[in-house]
Parts: structure tokens; sequence; C-alpha cells
């Protein structure tokens, strides 16, 4: 009931597909062989919701996720089994340390400073405590320089009372298949795994697992392909998001009118304009200004006018005015207009408008896989 009484208020209807973020983990891992596949579910989960999204991967069989903050980690700890780790990609900041160990996240260390510091918790804890070291290869964002790598294999005592689950690095150009940064992310990846011999190794995130079988390690971190944001240009994945957005009304307006904040659209003909109740305020970007698309009935309408904060204008001539009656529904990001085509109107990535999208839409999830094996479960 309260279900449908949001629905039936909401600007817009935003559906998350479970079950195409299950075939989109069956297809990650069918593409590395012997590697273990975690998730990365931070900023929940791209903006889809980590406490639905880890529940699904975990029945798919990952036991490895990572998010970017221990708060993110601590929120994520109870939607997961204790046979799952959650690994936290900024580590602990100074001081936080015992956060990660009350609520059993295993840290990235990045740096000496966090090395030290984790090295020292585990003294006062007086256990090993887990934790994956990230080096850097080329990207000089995260993790220890070469020079900083030096010192470590020259201390023996360095890694005293941790216990070393993996070293990883992250690829700053996967997604473009050519970009010679890649071999050379690589190259210095290998070396330095040479290094420490049997220390299992992570280097791939989503379009770094479709460059080569080299690329894949030990684990592999993907977030973006979980989502339906394609991996590189030749490779799709399955359409998880669908943003519908309701029609508030219509007008006929006429040659020299003009549309929206700035006058920025000037009518050159009579035209059936559309007010659709989504705008940047819930992550419809500002720069689809005049260059966004809606899809109704599979025809574009193009949207005419600046972006408002709570509404868009659609030139919407093409299409019967009862068509588009106030409460219908005209598609914004749909398998027809994904989430990167969305992206490239917007002049933006598809991580940005995943992660954009705002919690005034109602959401609803469906997940295939999940009703089938409901129903196999109900006696005939
Ligand atoms: C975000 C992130 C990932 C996941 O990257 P995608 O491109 O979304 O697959 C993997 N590793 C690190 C270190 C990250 O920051």
């Amino acid at each position: 009931m309260l279900e449908d009484a949001s629905r039936s208020r909401s600007g817009a209807i935003l559906t998350i597909d479970l079950g195409a973020i299950r075939a989109n983990y069956r297809l990650l891992r069918s593409r590395i062989g012997s590697a273990s596949c975690s998730a990365v579910l931070k900023s929940d989960a791209y903006g889809l919701g980590a406490s639905r999204v880890a529940p699904v991967l975990y029945q798919e069989g990952c036991r490895h996720f990572f998010v970017a903050h221990i708060d993110e980690g601590i929120k994520l700890r109870p939607c997961l089994a204790l046979d799952a780790e959650i690994f936290v990609l900024h580590g602990a900041p100074p001081g936080a340390e015992a956060d990660c160990t009350e609520h059993g996240l295993t840290p990235v260390l990045n740096s000496l400073q966090q090395i030290a510091s984790w090295r020292a918790h585990a003294k006062t804890l007086g256990r090993t405590l887990s934790a994956i070291v990230q080096v850097d290869s080329g990207m000089s964002r995260m993790g220890l320089s070469p020079n900083e790598l030096d010192a470590w294999l020259a201390d023996p005592h360095f890694l005293d009372g941790i216990a070393l689950r993996c070293v990883m690095s992250h690829l700053a150009c996967a997604d473009e298949l050519d970009h010679p940064m890649n071999a050379q992310q690589l190259a210095r990846f290998q070396a330095i795994r040479a290094r420490l011999p049997h220390c299992p190794a992570s280097l791939a995130n989503s379009s770094g697992i479709f460059l080569s079988p080299d690329y894949h390690f030990d684990l592999v971190r993907p977030g973006a392909a979980l989502y339906g944001i394609a991996p590189n240009a030749r490779q799709k994945m399955q359409s998880v998001v669908r943003l519908q957005g309701k029609v508030l009304q219509t007008r006929s307006i006429e040659a020299g009118d003009r549309v929206g904040y700035g006058g920025r659209y000037l009518a050159s003909a009579t035209t059936l304009v559309a007010t659709v109740s989504v705008g940047y305020a819930d992550g419809w970007l500002r720069s689809m200004s005049n260059v966004g698309l809606a899809i109704v009935d599979g025809i574009k309408i193009p949207l005419i006018g600046t972006v408002s904060m709570d509404s868009i204008t659609f030139d919407a001539s093409a299409l019967a005015p009862e068509r588009l009656a106030p409460g219908s529904l005209v598609d914004l990001i749909c398998p027809e207009q994904t989430v990167d085509a969305v992206a490239s109107l917007a002049g933006t990535i598809g991580y940005e408008v995943l992660t954009s999208l705002k919690a005034r839409f109602h959401r609803q999830y469906k997940d295939d896989a999940a009703d089938d094996a409901m129903n196999d479960a109900t006696p005939a």
C-alpha cells in the first residue's frame, strides 16, 4: 500500500534490475579463469543501493567486497555473512584503526603511515591483522611509491603483526584497449610482484578484466560493469537501471516562443512541449540542457531548454498529446538509452550519471532470478 502511494506521488520511478547485476557478475566471472571475482560497492554500490546489491552478489558466490570508506563498510557488514570479507579502499584515517577491527573490516593500506598505524594497532591488540597493501604502478593516486617499496623489502619488520592478504594496484586507462599506459602499468606491477613471491595480487577493475588474462592475477575488482556500464567501446553489459520520468503537463507553443530559464530554446514552429518532473536536483545533469533525450514508445524526443532544478521540458511534437497525459511515463534511462548513452549526451561518464541519481525517485528492485528461486521453492 505504502509502496503504491510512494509510486503514485513521486516524480519519477527508478527500477534497479538485480537479475541483470547477477548476469553481469556471471559474465565477468566467466572471463577470469581461476581468479576470484570481488565486487566494488563504494558510494552505495554506485548509487544503486549496497544493502540490496551485496546479498545478491553473495548468493552468486562473491566473497570479497570493496568500499571506499569505513562508514560504508560498517553499513555493509550486517548485509553480509561473516565469511564475506569487506575491504576499505581508503584504509583507516589516523585514529580510526579500531573502527576497522571492531566492525570486521580489512583496510587497504596505501601509505607508509597507514602501514605503521596498522602495525601499531596489531601490537596493541596482540594479534595478527589482515590487510591489503596498495602499490602505485603509474596512476600517482594511492599506494606505495617504488622507493617506499624498496624500504619495505629492506625492513624485515615492516609487516610485523600484519597478515598480507594481497598486493594491489589500480589501472588508469583500462577502458581504452590500445592505451600504452596499460602495458606499462602491467609491466611495473609484474616487476613488483616478482619481488613479493607467494603474495596474491590484484590489478584489474571492470575494464582491466577485458584487456587480457595477464591482467587478472588472483583477484579482480569490478564495479561499473556490474551496474551495466560498458567496460570499453566493444563490450556491452546488461542494462541494470531504468529511469522513468513522469509527465506533469503538456502545452502547445508557437514559432517565436521560448522555453525554460534564460529563454535558451526558441521554437521555430508550433511545438508540443511536455514537462517532466525530474531535474538537476534529482541528478539529471544540467549539461543535458538542449541536448538530452527521452524515449516514448520507441520514439526519441529531444530535451529543449535548460534543465531546471525539478523539471525538464521536451519537444513531444512527434507524439499524440493523449500519450502524454499527466502521470504518464517517459523513459530517461532504459535499454534503448543506456547510462553510457546518457553520459555521452551530458559530456560525462556513466559512473557520474549513476552516482548522481538521487533519493527523491520512487525506487523499486526486481530480481527475476530470486523470483524463480521462490517459485521453485513453492510447493505445487
Ligand atoms: C572504483 C575502483 C574499482 C572499480 O572500478 P570500476 O571501473 O568501477 O570497475 C576498482 N579498484 C579501485 C581501487 C577502485 O577505486
